[in-house]
């Protein structure tokens, strides 16, 4: 019984009320093998020293647009509306193909392991081309992240009162055969899975009826996920009223997307007792606390929903409304964002910890996995690194230190028992190159000279 490797003087937090000052990590076969006190260490392959640092698990985006890094805080849309900024970047986002799919997903899934993120899951709903979501697959198999895809759609262009050009929208007979395709060569439910998919129209006013409805049914096939963004604008309001008829929620329940099975992004404006309805059928939240706020449109009451009985995650949302893909900045934003709403005393720094980790894991149904340090969870963890002048005077409480000094971000992160970053630095050779093209991509998405 060999223990591969053993990360020791850590304070290492393993879930919600277990603690380990002091303590270590110890990993096999991908898996957390166990945990412990000091003095009680393993004989391990390898053995790391977090150097008295925060230990926590690996943090979990639950809602993320990763190709939009092509056009980060791109000038023109910088200053406008939800509806604005979707229409000013649409035209730039059907240059979109293979290669530049790829790149982004590589430089978006690096970027969130510089964080502390080690599961995300990403919402692909602009198909100018035909496998993008493979492009997305490779890029996580090749940097050996945890990947849940997410296949997005969107039927309705401008000419039938949508926002996007028809040439990112497809047919309901495309998408869901492309849906099916995608989800028996990639989706792995198996234990320990690196690879997984749900259906995820992009929202309820850019997909038809047949859409939703036909996702849900393909879950229930296939056992799946559904995502979507839900709530997000007072414009959706008024859209459902005028083309079903009913709020946003009430359409969702309509085409049987109030289950378990579903979470959503965003839920900004829902009704008291459509919270209390989709609490009780079980539908999780992903606020995105970061993009909510520049994008100036109000934000999910994080600790409020939670209370009704609903899971909460965190997403930083598209890189191109965030503009950053940081877990730690949005567990951040949403702790300042929670207190500033509703009091000091009404949220905690483990709270917004519990949100970025157990909750987008509740998110993603996988709570049994990922999101806690428990031997048996899968080996996906993080080593904070703070600098010791933000840390000056910080003695009594690792955790809340995290979140109210920093700035943190990871100097040690582990994906399914691999180091990808450490030192601060990702050990991807290829990431210059990567760059580079990335670079070449989004020069020419944004008509700009190479
Ligand atoms: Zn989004």
């Amino acid at each position: 019984m060999t223990i591969e490797l053993v990360v020791r003087d850590a304070h290492v937090y393993v879930k919600r009320g277990r603690e380990l000052p002091g303590g270590w990590v110890a990993i096999k076969d991908g898996r957390i093998h166990s945990v412990g006190h000091a003095g009680e260490e393993p004989e391990g392959l390898r053995t790391i020293s977090a150097g008295g640092r925060l230990l926590t698990p690996g943090l979990i985006n639950a809602h993320h647009h990763m190709y939009q890094n092509l056009t980060r805080a791109y000038a023109p849309v910088t200053n406008g509306t939800l509806f604005e900024w979707l229409t000013g970047l649409y035209p730039l986002w059907a240059k979109l193909d293979e290669d530049a799919v790829y790149l982004s997903t590589y430089v978006a899934m690096t970027e969130l392991l510089m964080g502390g993120c080690t599961t995300s899951m990403d919402h692909m709903y602009v198909h100018p081309k035909p496998f993008l979501i493979d492009a997305q697959f490779r890029a996580a198999k090749d940097i050996g992240f945890r990947f849940y895809a997410t296949r997005g759609s969107m039927t309705r262009s401008v000419e039938q009162g949508g926002l996007p050009p028809a040439s990112v929208v497809q047919s309901e007979d495309e998408i869901l055969a492309d849906s099916v395709r995608l989800i028996e060569t990639y989706h792995d439910p198996r234990p320990g899975s690196m690879s997984r998919l749900a259906l995820a129209p992009c929202s309820l006013f850019s997909v038809t009826e047949r859409i939703m409805a036909e996702s849900a049914k393909l879950a229930d096939t296939y056992d799946l996920r559904l995502h979507t963004h839900l709530a997000e604008d007072p414009e959706e309001d008024v859209y459902c009223k005028e083309v079903y008829g009913c709020t946003p929620v009430e359409y969702f329940e309509r085409v049987g997307w109030a289950s378990k099975r579903s979470w959503v992004a965003h839920f900004i404006y829902p009704g008291d007792e459509e919270i209390g309805r989709l609490a009780h059928a079980g539908v999780g939240v992903a606020q995105c606390p970061c993009s909510n706020m520049l994008i100036g449109g109000g934000s999910a009451d994080l600790m409020g929903l939670r209370r009704r009985g609903m899971r909460v995650g965190l997403g930083c949302d598209g890189s191109a409304s965030t503009d950053h893909a940081s877990m730690w900045l949005e567990a951040r934003t949403a702790l300042l964002l929670g207190r500033y709403r509703n009091g000091p005393a009404s949220m905690s720094a483990r709270d917004a910890l519990d949100a970025a980790t157990i909750g987008g894991a509740a998110c993603l149904g996988w709570e049994d996995e990922i999101g806690h340090l428990e031997p048996g969870a899968c080996a996906d963890l993080v080593v904070w690194q703070m600098s010791d002048v933000a840390l000056a005077g910080a003695h009594t409480d690792p955790v809340e230190a995290w979140l109210r000094c920093g700035p943190a971000v990871a100097g040690l992160t582990i994906v399914n028992g691999v180091p990808l970053i450490e030192g601060g630095q990702p050990l991807m050779g290829d990431l210059p190159d990567v760059l580079a093209r990335h670079a070449k991509q989004s020069r020419r998405i944004q008509c700009l000279p190479a």
